[in-house]
């Protein structure tokens, strides 16, 4: 039997499932997870996500009803990770994933620690999505309008609009696949990258404003503290798409972004050719893939900015 046909038994045998994603939960978090909900109603299960915060922009999409602040039990039948590496990025919902009866990681992180009884992770998929949709064939699950919205929301968001390096010919396969059940691509596409706020925008602004060039203009550094968030009246996630504004540079290998969260600093890197930003990050905890990774980290902007760098400096030589 292989891991999906025991993931299936496990959920077959589940009344009550919740879900969970990693911490400040991109658009492939909130869609992997909404499509993963939308498919197990209409398997009539139970199904809640465990989500406390999320930004605005995703708050159209289908199955948001799913999501809860906290869980409405503190002992599930099973719970399922996605787009998750490790049991630490679950963050404060981390016990409804240990208590559940039976635990399932679902997942495209190479970095991902197996944390589940049943792991089901495939690497070379860009986006969790990809890989639910995957999974969703294999059961000749149907992938409504609705569940291949939320699908396509998670592989907009991981692909950057089908341009990062673990595009596939499958990816846009699925697309096309996606397209003929209805769902609205220009529409996503506009929702993920286009919608921009006005707080977002203020916090941008400030952020490019003391963006610095290092290493011969190899690499950009740039931060957000917790002021500068209460200064624009900041949401959930308007931190996004900031440290992909030096990684677009021409000439720029290395974006590093740092932002203050509750319980640290968060640490995002973007390479665009040859740097393993993935393996800079694991020395410190974090971890991701080649090309976007990050790590939470305790200190000052400056002293996590020079540690930073000195193993990114290594790696550009
Ligand atoms: P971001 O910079 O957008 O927060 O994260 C980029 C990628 O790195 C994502 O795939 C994310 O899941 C992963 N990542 C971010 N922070 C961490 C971390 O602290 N630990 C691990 N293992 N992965 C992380
Ligand atoms: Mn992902």
């Amino acid at each position: 039997m292989s891991t999906l046909d025991n993931v299936l038994k496990e959920i077959n045998k589940a009344d009550n499932i919740v879900l969970l994603a990693h911490e400040n939960p991109d658009g492939d978090a909130i869609g992997s997870c909404l499509a993963m909900g939308l498919a197990l109603k209409k398997q009539n299960k139970n199904v809640e996500i465990v989500m406390p915060k999320y930004p605005r922009a995703f708050s159209n999409l289908p199955g948001t009803e799913l999501i809860k602040k906290e869980g409405s039990t503190k002992k599930y039948d099973l719970a399922i990770a996605l787009d998750c590496a490790t049991v630490k990025l679950l963050n404060g919902w981390t016990n409804y994933f240990e208590d559940a009866k039976s635990k399932i990681v679902i997942d495209h992180h190479s970095t991902n620690a197996m944390f589940g009884d049943l792991n089901y992770v495939d690497y070379s998929a860009p986006a969790c999505a990809q890989v639910l949709y995957t999974m969703f064939m294999y059961y000749k699950w149907e992938v409504t309008q609705d569940i291949g919205t939320d699908l396509m929301t998670g592989i907009i968001t991981d692909t950057g609009g089908f341009q990062y390096s673990g595009t596939s010919k499958e990816t846009f396969e699925i697309a096309a696949r996606l397209l003929s059940v209805g769902v609205n691509i220009p529409k996503i596409y506009k929702q993920v990258f286009s919608t921009c706020t006005r707080s977002s925008y203020e916090l941008k602004k400030l952020a490019l404003d003391r963006l610095e060039f290092l290493e011969d203009n190899k690499v950009t550094f740039t931060y957000i503290t917790k002021k500068d968030e209460e200064k624009v009246n900041a949401e959930t996630g308007d931190y996004e798409g900031i440290v992909n504004e030096g990684k677009n540079i021409e000439g720029v290998e290395v974006s590093i972004f740092i932002h203050e969260i509750d319980n640290g600093m968060k640490v995002s890197l973007r390479s665009n050719d040859y740097v393993n930003v993935s393996n800079i990050c694991l020395m410190f905890g974090g971890g991701g893939h080649p090309k976007a990774a990050g790590v939470t980290m305790q200190g000052k902007v400056e002293d996590i900015k020079e540690m930073i760098l000195r193993e990114v400096k290594r790696a550009l030589k």
